[in-house]
Parts: structure tokens; sequence; C-alpha cells
């Protein structure tokens, strides 16, 4: 073992587990003389993945939709064997909550963004004044290139205040949990910046390369899921990795460069020795390991806003105005302070036992951080009184489960690409063999963290191997 180089992954979410996959598999395959440690700060595995189940429900404390068209991530299921658990997204309708009631989202949009016209003429979302100010994206100039910009002064240019705020912000703040006035045009939707360059109107552009469907045809699976929840895609992981690999209820608290390598001190006051690392925590854990390391100031710069939702477990005799579809957002003018809500017996059929149903609601915008902090049953109480306005529900809960997720939604704001290019730059400069890989980076969907984590085995084999 002594001429073995050590690999050491740093954090066990989504990110890191895919990056000890594909590296162990690349050294079986190619005999390499290398091996793979992972550590996780936790008790567990999977980070922002977390299922659980509860009396026949399945419950996902955090992620429960794989974007269909992301090829990573069903390639690693199809990997670890769990295809046949995969499970498609009932279709169904959405809506936004806007001026006091639901409307329905208009057939054909995109992101927000219209590519057929009459369902947008139709809808009852937006104003006459505001249809009007979104039809202004046929005629106006291109906006001057610029190499960044806010989602919101994007779309606002372009489509007008309205379909922004009753539409594009409550859906693109749902990925997002931030304010689309702060977040990156070029680190989120590069291409809508391209499609307007390139037809002068993002609608005209859409319309160009979205394939076109009827209200009749069946809409296609967007999202899918897996049968026992996403945490099975975790242990299925984990049961591929050698033993030994992973280290739980251990962090590491400060990395160094020395002569043999880097030195990893861990909380447990041992030192872990590496010849290349991927850390995959979130960015500001990175440069607290780091912070002798002036380059790395803008990851502690970089905000990060809290999340939490509940899960509501009912009798489907407890909804006495029930609604055709999977979920609704809320649109930020509202005086709501939940954020979205799915209906997740809905979307999910599978998730629940016959004759019950389970709603998973938001709350923490960007301007109401302080929610997360409130008690379980405060944070149940304001849900439950927001979802009554909405749908009458004539009794509680059976029960529920509340879930914070604190600073852990990176928020990727104007600029971010370029800083990311510099931190890289000086990475390899001053910390040659060291790697960063996960949501606060590079994009933050389940498969763009595989994809990352893909990325980073080749760069890791490539540094050994030259
Ligand atoms: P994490 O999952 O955060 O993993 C990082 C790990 O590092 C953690 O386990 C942490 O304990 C560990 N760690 C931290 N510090 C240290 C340290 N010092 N030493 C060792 N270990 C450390 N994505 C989708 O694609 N679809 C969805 O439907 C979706 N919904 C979401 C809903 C919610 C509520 C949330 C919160 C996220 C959602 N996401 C969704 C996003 C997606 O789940 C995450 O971006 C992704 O899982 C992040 O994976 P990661 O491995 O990069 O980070």
């Amino acid at each position: 073992m002594e001429d073995y180089k050590q690999i050491v992954i740093i954090g066990g979410g989504i990110t890191g587990l895919s990056t000890a996959y594909y590296l162990q598999k690349q050294i079986q395959a190619h005999k390499l003389p290398y091996t793979v440690r992972l550590v996780e700060a936790s008790y567990r595995l999977g980070g922002m993945i977390h299922t659980e189940q509860k009396n026949g429900f399945t419950i996902e404390r955090g992620p429960d939709s794989l974007l269909a068209r992301k090829e990573s991530v069903f390639r690693l299921i199809q990997d670890v064997g769990l295809e046949e658990e995969l499970v498609s997204v009932s279709t169904g309708k959405s809506y936004v909550h806007a001026r006091e009631k639901l409307h329905e989202i208009p057939h054909g949009s995109y992101m927000g963004i219209p590519t057929q016209v009459s369902p947008f003429l139709f809808s009852s979302l937006f104003s006459p004044a505001g249809k009007l100010k979104a039809a202004g994206d046929f005629m106006k100039k291109k906006s001057t290139s610029k190499d960044d910009q806010s989602l919101g002064e994007f779309f606002r240019y372009r489509l007008g205040d309205e379909v922004v705020e009753n539409l594009i912000e409550p859906l693109l703040s749902g990925i997002y949990s931030g304010d689309i006035d702060n977040l990156s045009l070029m680190a989120t939707f590069p291409n809508f910046y391209r499609l307007e360059q390139e037809h002068g109107s993002i609608v005209k552009g859409l319309k160009k390369t979205v394939p076109k469907r009827k209200k009749s045809d069946k809409k296609p699976s967007v999202f899918k899921t897996l049968r026992s929840g996403l945490s099975s895609l975790v242990h299925a992981v984990e049961e591929q990795l050698e033993d030994g690999t992973v280290r739980l209820n251990t962090a590491v608290d400060h990395i160094e460069k020395k002569d043999d390598g880097y030195h990893l001190l861990l909380d447990n006051g041992e030192v872990l020795k590496a010849d290349s690392l991927v850390v995959t925590t979130p960015h500001y854990r990175a440069q607290r390991m780091l912070s002798q390391y002036d380059f790395l100031n803008p990851l502690r710069d970089m905000p990060a806003t809290s999340v939490a939702n509940v899960a509501l477990a009912f009798d489907q005799s407890a909804i006495e105005k029930d609604i055709d579809g999977s979920g609704f957002l809320v649109s930020r003018n509202s005086d709501y302070r939940i954020t979205a809500c799915t209906w997740t017996h809905k979307k999910w059929p599978h998730t629940t036992p016959e004759g019950k149903a389970l709603m998973r609601a938001y709350v923490g915008k960007p301007d109401d951080q302080d929610v997360v902090s409130k008690t379980d049953e405060e944070i149940v109480d304001i849900v439950w009184n927001d979802l009554n306005k909405i749908m009458k529900l004539n009794h509680k809960p059976e029960f529920s489960v509340v879930t914070r997720w604190r600073n852990s939604r990176a928020q990727y704001t104007v600029g971010h690409k370029e800083r990311m290019e510099h931190i890289t730059h000086h990475l390899r400069e001053q910390l040659p063999g060291v790697f960063l890989a996960g949501a606060s980076y590079n994009g933050l969907g389940v498969p763009d963290c595989i994809d990352q984590g893909e990325t980073a085995v080749e760069q890791v084999l490539e540094y050994l191997q030259h």
C-alpha cells in the first residue's frame, strides 16, 4: 500500500458520492495504484437528498424530481441497478397564485416564457397591459451585449414586470430559492441570452428551438423519481463503494499544503494525508478549510439562502375543496408566506397510501428568511393558514414533517461564472490537485452535481497521471 496515492473526497452528498463511485470504477478498470476515501461530517450520506418513510408515506425532505432530459443521473441510476425503480411524474395542471386566486400556468410556456401566443393571450394570469408589455419582446432591440446581468433585469426588459413577477419569478426562484434581481443570467440560463442575441427575441428563439406540442398531445414526462425515494440512489451508490471508503461523523476543519501532499486536519484532531482532493461541501465550508488563501474569499462572500418545507399527511376526506392539478407556485406580490405547494399524492401517487393525501409546502422567500428559525409548530401554522385560504382543509393533518435547510441554497449572483473561473485558475496554480465540485459551484440540480462529480474524476486522474 506504500506507493498508493490517496484521493480524499470531502462531503458525502450526491456530488461526493458520484465522484467516489466513478473514481473507484476507473481505478478498478485500469488497475490504478490509488485509494479513495470519502469524509462526511454528518451521521449519514446523501446531504440534501433525504427520504423519510413514515406510516406508509414516502416523504422527501429534499429533492424529489429528476429532470428527465439530464442524462447523468439516469446513467448513474442504471449503473447501480435501480432503473426498474424509476417512476415518471403524473402530469397535471400547475398553477400560480396571484391576485388572490389560482391561475393555470399557460400551456406552452417554457420556464415561464411563452412559446405559443394564444394560451398567453387568453390567460387570466396577466392583465391586458401586462400582455401588451410581453409582446414587446417581438419588437424590442437586443439588449446591449453584456458579460453578465441579473435574470430580473434581462426578463423585465424583454417581457415586462408583470410576466416576470407572476410567472417567471415564482418558477425560477422555486429552483434557486433566491431573488431573480440578483441572480446571474449567465450562471443559470445562458441559453436565454444566446436566444435573444441570435433571434432578436426570446419568444421567437424558443418557438424555433422547442419542439411544438398540441394541447391534446400527451405531455412528455419532464420529471422522474425513484419509487422508494431518492435516498435509495444514495444507498445503492454507497453499496457499490469498496469497504472502508466512507468515514461518517468526521468533518474536515482545515487543509494545509505540505511537501508530501495535503494534510487534512479532522475535527477529532487526527491528520489525514492526501495526494489529491475533491471538496464537495458548501462553498463557505470549503473557504473555511482553506482560509489562508485569499483568492477563495469570494466563496466566503457568496450568499446562501435558507428554506424550510413541511410535508402534511391527511386523510383524503380532509380536503373539502380539492384542486385538479399537481401544485402551485405563489407570486412574490401576494402576501402569502408559502412560496409553493406540491400535491405530492397527485404528482407522485406511489408516495401516498390509498385514501390519503400528502402535500409539501415551502417557506423562506429571500425577504422572509427568519421564518426558517421558527419552531416546527409555528411553521406548520403558517403553512396551514395559507393553504386554508386556497383550498379548504377541514381537519388538521395526521402528522407533519418539517425540514429546515439552513444556508443550503448557494446564490449564483451576477458575476458568478467569472468569479469561479478566477478561483479555478488560482487553484490550479497554488493548490494543484485540489478540485471544487457541487451545488455551490456549477449547477445545483442533482444531475448537475453528478456531472460535476464526473468532471472531478477526470481532473483527479489527469492530475495524478501527469
Ligand atoms: P450536499 O448535498 O449539500 O452535500 C454536501 C455534504 O458535505 C453534506 O453531506 C455535508 O454534511 C458535508 N460537509 C459539509 N461540511 C463538511 C466538512 N467540513 N467535512 C466533511 N463533510 C462536510 N435538485 C433537483 O435536481 N431536483 C429537485 O427536486 C430538487 N429539490 C430540492 C429541494 C430542496 C428542499 C433542496 C434543499 C434542494 C433541492 N435540489 C433539487 C437541489 C439538490 O438536492 C442539491 O443541490 C444537491 O443534492 C446537492 O448535492 P451536493 O453533494 O453538491 O451537496
